[in-house]
């Protein structure tokens, strides 16, 4: 087994999702899983794209 894909948690503060690092989107050091989360949900969007995922909100 070679090195396991580390994830980490959507750095939006109510967005429950897991991110790769190498597949989020990063901005100032901190990983959002889309842009939605990476804007802080500027646009008054609710949730960013997960099925149950109602973050921004
Ligand atoms: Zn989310
Ligand atoms: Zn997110
Ligand atoms: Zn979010």
């Amino acid at each position: 087994m070679a090195a396991t894909l580390e994830k980490v948690k959507c750095a939006c503060s109510t967005c429950e999702c897991m991110v790769s690092p190498d597949k989020a989107i990063e901005k100032d050091g901190k990983y959002y899983c889309g842009e939605a989360c990476a804007n802080g949900h500027a646009d008054g969007s609710h949730g960013c794209g997960h099925p149950g995922c109602t973050c921004g909100g």
